[in-house]
């Protein structure tokens, strides 16, 4: 092999595993209470690390600027300080240094794996580190980010607690359940102050002496009851939309001015030079009726664009179809046809998205329009003072049916499904290689391969957009977003190879001097390879004498191909002790499972399966990749309204409990015996979860508590000196007289008002200060919740939401419906791809800045992400922002660097890199724009803004800043002409169907058809979703399946979510990453019933079960796998509900077809369009 192993050399895989041996994991643990504060009185105390662990040791630091902070990520850092901004550097970098112009990175491209190949990364498939890997399933989170606790005391309503509330009814999906008030005993102070030292025999503590009363009212039998968001009081009242079918809206703005038989505009024309592929589809004849192809810029010359990629503005022009109403009933599977005339197209110019990059000098000069119209621009909400959005929210004041007369075709508006058949079309199944800088990736929803060849995988960081406009005054008027997702342990497909790990010994990474930012593809070597010259800061730094190596003719080091940090986008390094906690190499992580055992856990079933499953849930602990046993440990407590410890010494023949009822003032009543070794202890805890459902089953208890349950957990992290995780059962509103009480004030009333985010904030900051300290320790928690009333998920949420942690919550718990769901959940999130003790941190080149973060995590200073931990399923947005200006030459870079402890106790680094390209004209931002990254990153934005805004300002704000994005495209990108129609971005034609789904998701339409935690937990799930994730959220797939071929196991194509898609012979089924739904036709063939389920006809289904007969017949086979293969896809169980034709059910799915008007009267894709078409017409004036 030609790397040395030796400090600058790769680490061969295996090394990993052996966590080297400084690791002392022999340490005693519980070696006495540990350094709790590990980050001193506050982030910053602790002392920056020197630079990179190994002072340059040649050649003295470069110019100017004393280093910033020498963080070892994030620790110890300055708060606010970039070390980018800081100018003077420009001078020195340029000497010698070639622009980072494109063909930089295109060496890279050694096909295939090059270089490093070679050697073993790490083995393939299994995401290294993390070889129990599964491949996804389960969760994504909760939360809403470090929201502070903006509920002062006092702040929010007092709700009388007890309301005359109607006891659930096992029915419906779910009641309206307030305030239900447990009527709970007296509190109890019976056990003594001390731990009582008990054997597990007996019964815990006297059951209940102080609550007498039988348990609260028995849990109702489990109404259907949808992930997160039930549909609450769907199936009692009348739904609104549940009736007639979605009348296709008529345009509500003023007619658009009409160009009959107008041609397909020359825009997509002219096939780009070097574009290959079929024309596009725009390029069709195109149809008479509805839309209108229209000229993009330039009305009939091709425009400037054309020439090098041209911005293929997909356009359509209203036009008052002379063919009359559009046939709301589309009969047909909606299927995006194919042949036909799509005006809005653009689409198919494959080889267009990255053109950018390549032919700077095509810019076209055209098109000069700064500042000039848009002054009023700025406010964009000022064309339509008074003016109400159609249905927006305001139900009186909706859409004034004025101007019934043109109708669109709904087949003609942008269609979700045909984009992604489209973008499958032209880069499905293909390699999608990151050479190039700028370059726009494939949709989520498209299957490819990437090779790494300098720029990060999209499925590690994702952008709104590959062209960042050169000036922030470009930003201001158009509106669009600049922001990146990153999900930095993403799960890879098998045939991609995780990032490769390097090891630079004692050294540590090599890092600029000034900014600190990791060695990566684009630092340029300089001076024979001497020293090298920072893309993100510019200064220049020697390069250690240990890893100085010469350049080629191309200034490219020669052992550049092998290695990853010189030519991945992606890689690892392992980390030094100067990036540890103490400068102490970590142990390997703990979990700790904390089992609710009142009366209602027990009742539900919830804790007999639970401990029937763990056992061999504890098999699949992750582990290193090449590692047999997983070398996390593990502990379990139980609870009610005291605490239960138990030693699992291996050498006990049996566990032993140990009562804590002081809760007052947790203290860990063992340190031995606690936090155990799995292979070592098997027998003792097999022994512990077969008692444990035995020792509460005639429990009385029903108040129970939560704070010190989560303190306790901490204190059993802290003292083992370990990092680690909290998975807490837990059943009810904490109500016990301990730490973290909370009251019940509920009152879904004022969802949807002025007053929502005093309920969604947290009621006391217990649980927030609580989080923060879990962080500081690296304690993570995942909440587990059984509720069958209100628990204020918005107040212990934190917990979870500030430790990068998740939130589940299963309402009306039964076993035996629900049970499935919530193992697999459990399982999924135990076996993810996880790292502890982490701390995330972006740099940008300069000109740019990182400014705001959503996601689940805690932030004590400006800069550092603290994550307790982060999963595969979790996705940090971060906000970009111009802090000066940039240049199309230098282009621009952003690095993100996660330190974390891996399952096996090593500390290392994932840097993720990726470059962009900048512009001067608007249309190359239009023209690389990626849609689901704008969504995911507006969605958050607007969750966020709940809690210090208002709904109705959430709203005019998204919808006016959606009709500016759109405005501005065609002010600048377009042609003059052709008032009336309306001209839309090709990247973003679908964000107005988009910010409409936005708008009425559950996650931020504040009606009170879902009850407030379910509110709260959709919020706090959306805040934390990767980009695949938001995109299935906000607009549900739907499948026709009483028609699929047995012979194949492919997922059919969607449909749109629209009911005029439905067929009353037909089967459908629908997801949006939280829930599935089957519908199923009144009239569908009686064979496909008998097939799937068994009966002779649609009306002998039993819609109340949720699960799929098991029968032995292709049909039935075909769709349990197709619901199989769905679920994995998604990070979340989902739980499938049965949906006949007009029963009452029926209008909690039709809640999911956003193309449709929505119940609370949110406007259907069709009213929302026009809506924007007025508002963009508006702007224009
Ligand atoms: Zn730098």
């Amino acid at each position: 092999m030609s790397y040395n192993q030796g400090p600058a050399g790769y680490n061969q895989q295996q090394n990993y595993g052996v966590p080297s041996s400084q690791a002392g994991r022999n340490r005693s643990q519980y070696g006495g209470p540990a350094p709790n504060n590990y980050y001193g009185g506050g982030v910053n105390a602790q002392p920056p690390p020197p630079s990179s662990g190994g002072p340059p040791p040649m050649g003295p630091p470069p110019q100017g600027k004393q280093p910033i902070g020498a963080f070892g990520e994030g620790r110890g850092n300055p708060p606010q300080q970039q070390g980018y901004g800081a100018p003077a550097m420009n001078g020195p970098s340029s000497h010698g240094t070639p622009p980072p112009t494109s063909n930089q990175h295109q060496p890279y491209g050694q096909p295939g794996q090059n270089g490093y190949s070679s050697m073993p990364p790490t083995t393939q498939g299994a995401p290294m580190g993390y070889s129990g890997g599964q491949p996804n399933r389960v969760p994504a989170q909760p939360g809403p980010p470090n929201q502070p606790p903006s509920s002062q005391p006092g702040f929010y309503q007092p709700q009388p607690p007890q309301q005359p509330q109607p006891p659930q009814q096992p029915q419906p999906p779910q009641q309206p359940q307030s305030p239900q008030q447990p009527q709970y005993g007296a509190t109890q102070g019976q056990l003594s102050n001390q731990m009582n030292n008990m054997s597990l025999s007996g019964p815990p503590q006297g059951p209940a002496q102080g609550s007498p009363q039988g348990p609260p009212s028995g849990p109702p039998a489990g109404p259907p009851q949808g992930m997160g968001a039930p549909p609450t009081n769907m199936g009692r009242s009348q739904p609104p939309m549940m009736s007639g079918p979605p009348p296709t809206s008529s345009m509500s703005g003023p007619p658009p001015a009409s160009r009959p038989g107008q041609p397909p505009t020359s825009m997509y024309a002219p096939p780009q030079p070097g574009q290959t592929n079929m024309a596009p589809p725009s390029m069709y004849p195109q149809q008479g009726g509805g839309y209108n192809a229209t000229q993009p810029a330039g009305g009939g010359a091709p425009a400037p664009y054309s020439i090098g990629g041209a911005p293929q503005p997909s356009s359509m022009g209203y036009q008052p179809s002379g063919s009359g109403p559009t046939p709301p009933m589309s009969p047909a599977s909606g299927m995006p046809r194919p042949g036909g005339p799509q005006q809005y197209s653009g689409m198919g110019q494959p080889g267009m998205g990255q053109p950018g990059m390549g032919q700077p000098g095509v810019r076209q000069p055209g098109m000069a329009q700064p500042g000039m119209g848009q002054p009023g621009m700025a406010n964009p909400g000022m064309g339509q003072p008074g003016m109400s959005h159609p249905g927006m929210g305001q139900p009186g004041i909706q859409q004034q049916p004025q101007q019934p007369q043109k109708k669109l075709d709904p087949d003609q508006m942008p269609s979700v499904i045909q984009v992604i058949q489209d973008d499958r079309k032209n880069k499905g199944n293909q390699q999608f290689i990151t050479n190039i800088r700028g370059q726009c990736p494939p949709l989520v929803t498209t299957d490819f391969q990437v090779i790494d060849q300098g720029n990060s995988s999209p499925r590690f960081m994702r952008s709104t957009m590959y062209s960042i406009p050169c000036t922030q005054d470009m930003i201001k008027q158009s509106q669009v977003p600049i922001g990146v997702v990153v999900s930095p342990f993403a799960e890879l497909p098998e045939n991609e190879a995780p990032p490769p790990i390097a090891d630079h010994g004692p050294n540590g990474p090599v890092r600029c001097n000034r900014c600190k930012a990791y060695m990566c593809p684009f630092m340029q070597f300089v001076d024979g390879g001497r020293r090298f010259s920072c893309a993100f800061c510019t200064c220049v730094t020697d390069v250690p004498p240990e890893y100085f190596q010469p350049l080629d003719h191309m200034s490219r080091r020669v052992d550049a191909y092998e290695r990853p940090e010189l030519s991945l986008g992606t890689f690892e390094y392992i980390a030094t002790a100067d990036y540890c906690k103490n400068n102490k190499l970590p142990k390997p992580p703990a979990f700790i499972f904390m089992i609710d055992v009142t009366y209602q856990s027990i009742k539900t079933g919830m804790v007999h399966l639970l401990c029937k499953e763990l056992g061999s849930l504890l098999e699949k602990l992750p582990s290193e990749h090449g590692m047999k046993e997983s070398m996390i440990r593990v502990g379990f407590v139980t609870y009610d309204s005291s605490l239960h410890f138990y030693n699992l010494n291996s050498a006990l023949a049996q566990p032993q409990m140990l009562v804590v009822s002081d809760v007052h003032d947790v203290f860990l009543p063992l340190l031995d015996g606690f936090l155990v070794n799995l292979s070592e202890s098997r027998a003792v805890i097999e022994s512990l979860l077969e008692q444990i459902p035995q020792m509460f089953a005639e429990t009385r208890e029903t108040e129970t508590m939560l704070g010190p349950v989560v303190q306790a957990g901490l204190e059993a992290i802290k003292s083992s000196d370990r990092a680690g995780k909290l998975f807490l059962f837990h059943a009810s509103l904490p109500i016990a007289d301990a730490p973290g009480k909370i009251k019940n004030r509920d009152d879904r009333k004022l969802l949807g008002t002025e007053k929502e985010k005093t309920l969604l904030s947290p009621q006391i900051n217990f649980y927030t200060k609580l989080g923060q300290e879990c962080v500081t320790a690296g304690c993570s928690v995942d909440l587990f919740l059984f509720p069958n009333s209100y628990v204020d998920v918005a107040t212990i949420g934190q917990i979870s939401t500030l430790t990068g942690g998740q939130c589940y919550k299963y309402s009306y718990f039964q076993a035996a419906n629900d049970g499935e769901r919530f193992i697999h959940d459990l399982n999924h999130n135990v076996q993810r791809p996880i790292g502890f003790d982490s701390v995330l941190r972006v740099r940008t080149s300069t000109g740019i800045r990182p400014t705001d973060f959503f996601g689940n995590f805690y932030m004590a200073n400006t800069t550092d992400v603290e994550l307790a931990s982060i999963d595969s399923d979790k996705a940090i947005t971060v906000e970009i922002k111009h802090d000066d200006k940039l240049t199309e030459d230098a282009g621009a870079f952003i690095q993100v660097a996660v330190l974390y402890t891996s399952v096996s106790g090593q500390r290392r680094l994932r840097i993720i890199n990726q470059s962009f390209n900048c512009c001067t004209q608007m249309a190359d931002m239009y023209r690389n724009c990626e849609m689901d990254t704008i969504i995911n990153f507006l969605a958050k934005q607007a969750v966020k803004a709940v809690f210090n805004s208002n709904p109705k300002a959430i709203r005019d704000n998204l919808t006016n800043r959606c009709a500016n994005m759109l405005a501005c495209y065609r002010r600048n990108c377009a042609s003059p002409s052709s008032q009336g129609q309306l001209i839309l971005p090709e990247c973003m034609k679908l964000l107005p169907l988009y910010i409409n789904c936005i708008l009425k998701s559950d996650a931020l339409a504040g009606s009170t058809d879902i009850t407030t935690d379910d509110r709260s937990w959709l919020m706090d799930t959306v805040i934390s979703m990767g980009v695949s994730s938001t995109a299935v959220y906000f607009y549900p797939r739907l499948l026709q399946v009483n028609d699929l071929d047995p012979n194949s196991t492919d997922v059919p194509l969607a449909i749109r979510s629209s009911v005029d898609r439905l067929r009353d012979t037909g089967v459908y089924l629908l997801e949006n990453g939280n829930m599935m739904f089957l519908w199923i036709g009144l009239h569908v063939s009686n064979d496909w019933v008998q097939d799937v389920f068994g009966v002779h006809s649609p009306a002998q289904i039993d819609i109340d079960s949720s699960k799929l007969l098991n029968v032995d017949n292709p049909t039935s086979l075909r769709v349990r796998k197709l619901v199989e293969t769905l679920r994995k896809g998604r990070p979340r169980y989902m739980k499938l509900t049965f949906v006949r034709q007009r029963d009452t059910l029926e209008a909690w799915f039709r809640h999911f077809l956003v193309e449709d008007k929505g119940s609370n009267a949110s406007p259907s894709y069709v009213d929302f369009l026009c809506h924007m078409h007025k508002e963009i017409r508006n702007l224009l004036a």
